[in-house]
């Protein structure tokens, strides 16, 4: 049998430090740290293997000869403290620890003080002079372990604690004599046999034996399975725990002693100097317990001197040893220092990417390191609000983390109410909807956040948000919006228009009332740690941006041009929006026309404001992609307006009507002046030609009316069958880029033909893109620098790759359609109905919208780029889908041979860290 020959206990000075699968974290770095040289109590560590072998025996039995080693290296200690387990003379006592491979807070209570019994109490009692210490530490070994070990709960144990505190007179713990604390140990002892059936164990080796089992068997209770499945922690990552048998050293032993934990550098703002607490005449547990108050580990330097240099000692040795953060536990007993423990301090964004950049000035890493420690998305935290951590509250419901970042304002809940609440008074507000379209875009301006009841990570609200970089939670499904009433129900509570709320799109909460916020940190660490990723990395981040401020903001955070700014978000400005419906309904080409003409100008200053923000970097404008209907008022809401117009239509004649019959009751002069003011109320003229203009949009809006609209008269297709439309775009991109290059200002448009499927379509853009060219060329008496190309995010543009190639110079993967079309999903569809389900059964990882599916959608992809780049080897590739920004799917980008992202703006530092990850990993 395997058990026989396997080697399952290792001492400290002979495991492998590196072996944290086999000895659980604790205890390869309690082995590594006894093997440089620290002070570490001795002990040994009973493997992660032996723990599976005990849980997987049907009769739970320890694997032969354990106990055998575990004698053995029990008797190594007894030598190296010059102690003997159950001696009553010197006895050694020691703890026992869990520790898998992945920290697990909580999974077993540690043991302290184990092999006391009568007689070694007495012993130690003897040995350290100090009854009450004696008795201190046997009656919470008799607490811990019936408790961890054997199962008694701990109110048993308080309550005859609280018994005899009120008979001494004792307020605290630390009130009670030698003999009080006897008095709690003998009936502690009374109580674990009343619960069990059997006496307290008192032999030290059953004790210990008993104690292992409790490791082994936490490793499958309740508490430690259901923390695996909540962070996803696979057997690949920790398999079974680890048992550390550690001589115990005391930080209660006097005004001489002391325990604490420490950092080697602050982990809230990564400065470089010890950061910790410490408590003086304690014992480990007693610092986080929060019984007492540590004192700050500066104190030490004044309380004890040569202690404080030790610790400096320690931590150099730690430091310069891992090349990494150490959190550490230290125990002081009469002067000497010892390390408990240690392992990677987990910090916040801040703390790492200083930490990072520090670490690499002082030669302890290197640049790669540096970068590698960090993973790319915890850079989120830097550039957003968050809540302050250090206030409590209960939030209310629970939506998706839909954008990050926290607000609060007073809740809206229309975008016209938004704008006349945020833009005009200047409030702080919240925009909340059951869900947002298009035509809400002036709300989410004017918002300093935004709350939906329905809609996924994907949704228009999300989407649009993050654009923006506000926040957003979406698809909070315990809130009930009421627009009409102007309030929302949240459970039993409700907010109305008006009340302060407050959204965290980091985590999807919602809360009532304000809660403060913490200012983002763009520190200039971050500055430092995100130029050497561009260094290292190959593909180049670009930015989704729309507006000259996102531009703008894109530009701070390091994109390098703009991947994919969208048109119809500047169509749906309040002021152009009339326009842009005139030009929708117009009857003739000539009315078309005469209402594109009034739209040339304002795109071509919109295209030159988002130029100059980028140059001279490459700016990627997407000719119009939406259905036009889009634009266009609901088909219901007019059916309601024009039946309430009727109705009027017929008082209004009524009033005509009663006008003139009042002249036959009385002589005209007395009546004149009601008549005339009843005719001017209600002009059945006007009411009229209000009906018809109205009836005139209801027939278009029917006549466009489609019913599939994301896959019908959009995108290229529009563009061929209103070509008025796209050539408008094309003169105003060349004629902006004109006024540029006259101007001094080096610009680089490329336009992007989107939902193209077949060359044919690009040929015919191609062609009005030529013919305005050079009548642009013309006018401004010079040719404009541009590039033409494509968004492929139809299927059958990926399969036609090589001929759309021919007509392209780039390729822009728009893969949030594209993921539509290979899935045939829908996307809201699937996010509000099936996908969670998919999710949770396993039949998909993960939502394909905000991962992406690189079996599937990728495949693809890898496709189009090779047959792309077969005809057209320098065929310039990227991604402009919300995927662009999310770390795993920009290594998929790297390894398919992509030569740009484009994510939303405030990603984009995100990416860049990502897009090095993505580098240094493929070199590997
Ligand atoms: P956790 O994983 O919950 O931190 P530990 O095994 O580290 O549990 O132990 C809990 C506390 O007991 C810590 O403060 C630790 O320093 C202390 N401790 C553990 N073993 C000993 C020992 N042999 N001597 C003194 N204190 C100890
Ligand atoms: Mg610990
Ligand atoms: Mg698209």
């Amino acid at each position: 049998m395997a058990s026989q020959t396997t080697k399952h206990v290792f001492a400290f000075e002979e495991g492998d430090g590196k072996d944290k699968r086999l000895l659980g974290g604790k205890g390869a770095n309690l082995c590594e740290m006894t093997q440089m040289g620290l002070n570490v109590p001795p002990g040994f560590v009973i493997s992660t293997a032996a723990c599976l072998e005990y849980l997987e025996s049907p009769e739970r039995a320890l694997p032969a000869g354990l106990m055998d080693a575990v004698h053995a290296q029990m008797r190594a200690v007894e030598k190296k403290t010059g102690k003997g387990f159950g001696d009553p003379d010197k006895p050694l006592l020691v703890s026992v620890r869990s520790g898998s491979a992945m920290s697990m807070p909580g999974m077993m209570d540690t043991i302290l003080n184990l092999g006391l019994n009568e007689e070694t109490l007495q012993g130690e009692i003897r040995a350290t002079g100090d009854a009450r210490f004696g008795y201190d530490a046997y009656r919470r070994f008799i607490q811990l372990f019936g408790k961890v070990a054997l199962g008694v709960p701990d109110a048993a144990f308080d309550h005859e604690l609280e018994a005899v505190k009120e008979a001494a007179h004792a307020k605290q713990d630390v009130d009670l004599s030698a003999h009080d604390l006897k008095e709690v140990s003998e009936r502690f002892l009374r109580v674990v046999e009343a619960h069990t059936g059997h006496p307290f164990p008192s032999d030290p080796y059953r004790q210990l034996e008993i104690a292992i089992k409790a490791v082994f068997n936490s490793w499958g209770g309740k508490r430690a399975v259901d923390y695996r499945r909540q962070f996803h922690i696979t057997p690949e990552m920790a398999n079974g725990t680890a048992v550390n048998v550690v001589t115990m050293v005391f930080g209660n032993r006097g005004d001489d002693s002391a325990t604490g934990v420490a950092f080697t550098r602050n982990p809230g703002s990564g400065e470089n100097k010890l950061y910790g607490e410490y408590l003086v005449n304690a014992q480990g547990e007693d610092v986080v317990a929060g019984i007492r108050t540590p004192k700050p580990i500066s104190r030490l330097r004044v309380e004890m001197p040569e202690m404080a240099a030790q610790l400096d000692i320690l931590r150099e040795k730690l430091e310069t040893h891992y090349r990494e953060v150490q959190d550490f536990e230290f125990t002081i007993e009469r002067g000497q220092l010892f390390c408990l423990q240690t392992r990677n301090g987990k910090m916040n964004a801040v703390a790492m990417v200083r930490t990072s950049v520090e670490m690499e000035r002082e030669d302890l890493i290197n640049k790669e390191e540096a970068l590698l420690r960090i993973q790319p998305d915890l850079l989120e935290q830097m550039l957003f609000p968050r809540l302050d951590p250090t206030v409590k509250a209960d939030s209310v419901a629970q939506g998706l983390p839909a954008s990050p970042g926290a607000a609060s304002g007073f809740a809206v809940f229309d975008a016209d109410r938004a704008e006349q609440f945020g833009h005009e008074l200047g409030q702080k507000v919240i925009l909340v909807r059951e869900e947002t379209k298009p035509e809400d875009i002036h709300g989410f301006f004017a918002a300093e956040g935004i709350l939906t009841s329905r809609g996924g990570k994907t949704s228009h609200a999300a989407v649009v948000a993050r654009g923006m970089g506000k926040p957003c939670v979406a698809g909070a499904e315990g809130i009930s919006v009421d627009v009409n009433r102007r309030e929302a129900r949240v459970g039993l509570t409700s907010f109305k228009e008006g009340d302060v709320i407050t959204i965290d799109g980091t985590s999807g909460k919602v809360y009532l009332g304000a809660i403060p916020t913490v200012e983002p940190d763009f520190t200039p660490e971050l500055d430092v740690l995100l130029g050497w990723s561009d260094e290292m990395a190959r593909l180049k981040v670009m930015a989704n941006a729309d507006t000259p401020e996102d531009a703008r903001r894109a530009r701070k955070y390091g994109a390098v041009g703009i991947g994919l700014a969208r048109t119809e978000r500047m169509f749906n400005d309040v002021e152009r929006l009339p326009v842009v419906i005139e030009m929708i309904v117009a009857e003739t080409p000539e009315a078309r026309q005469a209402a594109l003409d009034k739209l040339l100008p304002l795109q071509r200053k919109d295209f030159r404001d988002l130029f100059e923000v980028m140059a001279p970097n490459p700016v990627t404008i997407r000719l119009l992609d939406p259905p036009i209907h889009e634009f266009l008022p609901d088909e219901h809401v007019l059916e309601r307006e024009l039946t309430d117009l009727r109705v009027l239509a017929r008082s209004a004649r009524g009033m005509t009507v009663l006008a003139g019959a009042m002249g036959l009751l009385h002589s005209p002069d007395n009546v004149r002046h009601d008549i005339d003011s009843l005719r001017r109320m209600v002009d059945p003229a006007v009411v009229e030609e209000a009906i018809a203009k109205k009836e005139a949009m209801l027939r278009k809006v029917r006549a466009l009316y489609e019913t599939n609209p994301m896959l019908g008269h959009r995108g290229v297709r529009l563009g061929i069958t209103f070509p008025e439309i796209y050539q408008m775009q094309i003169r105003a991109i060349l004629e902006a880029a004109a006024e540029c290059t006259k101007a001094g200002i080096e610009v680089h448009p490329q336009i992007k033909v989107p939902q193209v499927c077949t060359a044919q379509e690009l040929r015919l853009v191609k062609s009005f893109v030529d013919t305005i060219h050079d009548e642009v060329t013309e006018t401004y008496g010079q040719p404009v620098n541009f590039k033409f190309g494509t968004m492929i995010e139809v299927v059958r543009a990926c399969m036609r790759a090589e001929s759309l190639a021919e007509e392209a110079e780039f390729f822009s993967f728009g893969t949030n359609d594209l993921t539509q079309a290979t899935f045939s999903f829908s996307r809201e569809d699937a996010e509000n109905k099936f996908l969670p389900l998919y999710n949770q059964s396993g039949i998909l990882q993960d939502n394909p919208f905000e991962v992406l599916d690189v079996k599937g959608v990728g495949k693809l992809m890898q496709l189009a780029v090779d047959w792309g780049r077969s005809v057209k080897p320098n065929l310039h590739v990227g991604i402009c889908g919300e995927h662009g920004g999310h770390p795993a799917s920009i290594a998929f980008c790297h390894q398919a041979g992509l030569d740009y992202v484009s994510c939303s703006g405030p990603r984009v530092p995100v990416a860049r860290l990502a897009a090095a990850h993505a580098a240094l990993k493929a070199a590997r």
